[in-house]
This record gives structure tokens, sequence and C-alpha cells, in this order.
């Protein structure tokens, strides 16, 4: 069956099925695909040996079978879980990593060079954050942090400029940009620039999930999910990938051999077998649950913040109604909320402790988009490679919790959390 014919199927029979056809196994016999446990391939013939190497990274014909060579540069369980992605986002490829860092630092640098620069939101992934302050200055490329909720048009005029990065919903903030404002004038700009002067965008859709949110149809260039979160959905596996117009891809794969961020076939057949082909249905469900925690805690907390895109009292409201949708356009607001249950540091404390120590169905723990429901305090922990400073500037407090929320039964969440509240006295 060929893309375009999946295309009338819904998101989670695509999710389920995949491509039922592809060169990268034979699915005439199987029901589920094999895990692959070979690193290096048998080659018939010294010629087809140096075919394979030189036909790495280049596009595949309809029907032409690929030669396989060495799992560093193309493997049967992570070509089929990266063409079951690429048809899930509407791109014509997906390009898989081992980990979502190994896909956002694979992505910028394959991009970028010395003199250049991004321009990225200021709310954004801890280790994200540190690479881009920490690590690439030292290879010359620098960051602007700004506010990308007030966008302005004039940034992109300088010449160096050559990246735009932040997350379809911030992490922890959950603040949301205008997408296709921003899309429409990097596409304005780019008329004025040669095409190695262009500027590009990429998203990182880790928390939204393809489920949510697909940006190549909002003229995004590169789509980037952490799979170790909602996408794998466990808690098992480690994964990331970027799904991009296919002139990208042979530069991706030339960098994911070299740099050596590969994902191994044991996690991308995990991910392909029960992540994905459950996942919908996960997301759904979670979102659900976000939903009911979300308006409990509203209600209980009073005057403090909470922060879910499902609230009518989300500041953004508009916008995550425009752009969070799952493929029948119906919205979707996700599986992440933040909220306060204090402005002391101590009390903050004190209650997550109590969570941690006493909660039977709320865990302390990082990571999201499980299913188990995970809470944590990114100042003091996933964001904290970033500096006062900027964690003041990108509203990342002390007192901000966030919750993944899961698939337990919403009511014990709720439970839970008024226990934690009774005890600390809130
Ligand atoms: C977790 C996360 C990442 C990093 O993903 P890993 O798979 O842990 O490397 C990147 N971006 C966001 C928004 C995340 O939440």
């Amino acid at each position: 069956m060929s893309t375009d014919s999946t295309k009338k199927f819904g998101y989670p029979t695509r999710a389920i099925h995949g491509k039922s056809n592809t060169s990268s196994w034979e699915f005439s016999r199987h029901l589920v695909p094999p895990m692959t446990t070979s690193t290096t391939y048998r080659l018939d013939s010294l010629e087809r040996g140096a075919q394979g190497f030189a036909e790495f990274a280049h596009k595949m014909e309809e029907g032409q079978k690929r030669i396989l060579v060495y799992d560093r540069l193309d493997e049967p369980n992570t070509l089929m879980l990266e063409e079951s992605i690429a048809d899930l986002e509407n791109a014509d490829c997906a390009v898989s990593f081992g980990s979502g860092m190994g896909a956002i630092s694979t992505c910028i640098l394959s991009q970028l060079k010395s003199g250049q620069t991004i321009i990225s939101h200021h709310s954004i992934y801890g280790c994200t954050f540190s690479l881009l302050k920490n690590w690439l200055p030292k290879f010359g490329v620098q960051t602007h942090f700004k506010d990308l909720r007030k966008f302005e048009p004039s940034w992109l005029k300088d010449k160096s400029l050559r990246l735009i990065f932040f997350e379809s919903i911030a992490n922890p903030t959950l603040e949301i940009c205008d997408i296709e404002h921003i899309v429409d004038c990097v596409r304005q700009e780019n008329l004025q620039r040669e095409e190695a002067d262009k500027i590009r965008v990429a998203v990182d859709n880790t928390f939204a999930t393809t489920a949510a949110f697909r940006p190549l149809e909002h003229g995004i260039d590169f789509s980037i999910q952490s799979l170790t979160k909602n996408m794998s959905g466990f808690g098992t596996e480690m994964g990331g990938i970027i799904a991009c117009a296919g002139q990208y891809e042979g530069l991706l794969k030339a960098a994911r051999k070299d740099f050596g961020a590969v994902m191994t076939p044991h996690s991308a057949w995990h991910i392909l077998v029960y992540g994905l082909q459950t996942q919908s249905l996960r997301f759904h469900q979670q979102q659900k649950n976000a939903l009911e925690v979300a308006t409990y805690l509203e209600q209980k907390t009073g005057t403090l913040k909470v922060t879910y895109p499902g609230l009518s009292s989300y500041p953004q409201s508009d916008l995550a109604k425009r752009y969070l949708k799952d493929s029948d356009g119906v919205f979707c607001p996700g599986t992440m909320l933040t909220f306060e249950v204090s402005t002391s540091t101590e009390v903050t404390r004190k209650f997550v402790d109590h969570i941690a120590m006493n909660s039977y169905s709320i865990t302390l723990a990082v990571s999201l988009g499980l299913t188990k429901t995970l809470i944590e305090v990114p100042g003091l922990m996933t964001h904290s490679a970033m500096d006062a400073q900027s964690k003041e500037v990108g509203n990342i407090t002390p007192t901000l919790i966030r919750m993944s929320v899961g698939l337990e039964d919403p009511k014990d969440l709720i439970r839970d959390l008024a226990e934690a509240f009774e005890t600390i006295k809130i």
C-alpha cells in the first residue's frame, strides 16, 4: 500500500498498522515484525558492500530494497518506526535517535555552523537550554532566548540567524507561541535570502505529541519529539525522532552516523509494537484525566495558579484551541499541567515530599507522558541546568509543580492530592 493510500485512515488505525508494505521487512508472514538483533549484515559481494555505503542516506525509489550494512547506518526496526511516524506526521521522512536530546543536538549541529545564531523561546526543556547555552557557544553558535509569545518580525533581520527553536507546548510553563504567525514571518524573510541562508523553524513537539499537533502541517521544517515520553508511554524505552521534508533526510542520517546517537532496535521494536499502537488511546484517556485533576486543583488552590491548556482560565486559550487538535479536528489540550500549592518554597517542598512518601497513585519522578502519574518541581529538578536569572525570565519558579497525568482512575489521583493538602494544612 503506498503512503498516500493510508491517508484516508484515522490516526489510531495508522498508528497500529503503520505502512503495511515496507521494503524494511517482509510482512506477508508476520503479523508483528520480529525484533532484529544483528548489528551487522552479510554482504554477498564487495560490490554490494560498496553499493550499500554509496546508497546510504540517499533517497530510496519506490520499491527499491535498501542494502543494510551496519546498525549505525540503517536498521530494519528503526526504519519501520521511522516510516510509521513519518506517516502520522504527514512528513516525507522521519529519522530516529537514541534519545530526544540525540534528535535535538543532531538537528541543530547538522544545520548550523560557526558564526550563525538561533532564537529560542525562553521557557524550554532544561537539557535543551544547557545545549544551547553551554555547549553550542564553544563551536561559535550563539542563541538569543526570547519570549516568542511576543514575536517581532524585526528579529529575523539578523543576517546570522538560521534557526528558530521552540516547544509546541513549552516545558514546563505550558506556554504556546503563535506558530503560524512565526512561520509566515520566516517565509516572508526567506523570500529575500539565498537557499543556504534561509531560516529554518524547529519545534520540539514532545508535550503535545503527534496525537495533538502535527508541526509540518503548519509549515514547520523540523518536528522533533522525545519518544521516551508519551509516544513510548510505558517508561521502558528511550528514543527521539525528527520528521521533516525529504531534502533533509540524507544530511540527518549522515550526521546521525557520525555523531552516533542511534536508537537500539530493541527500543524501536517496543515503541513500534506497544507504544505507537496504544498511543492515541492512552493520550486521549490521560487528557481526560488531566482535565479532571486540573479542575479539582483550580477549585482547591483558589488564587494560586493552575495552568492547563484545557481550562478556560488558560491565558492562551485561543492559541491552544487553534493549534492543539487531533486528526479529526477535536481540541486536544494534552496530558500536562502545572500548579502551585503555596508561594512558600518550604510548604511546596513539604507537599511534594508528602506525595513522594505517601501517595499510592502519584510518583515523584522526572519524565512524562507515561501510564503512571508523575510530579516534579522543574525549577529544582529538570531545569536545574538553567541559571537563576534565566529561570526567572522563563517563569520557572521554585514553587511550580509539574504534573504528567497518567491512566489511573482520576478519583484516586484527586484523593491522593486531597490527602496531601489536608496533611500539610493548605
Ligand atoms: C524529555 C524531553 C526532552 C529530552 O528527551 P530525552 O528522550 O530524555 O533525551 C526534550 N524535550 C522535551 C520537551 C522533553 O520533555
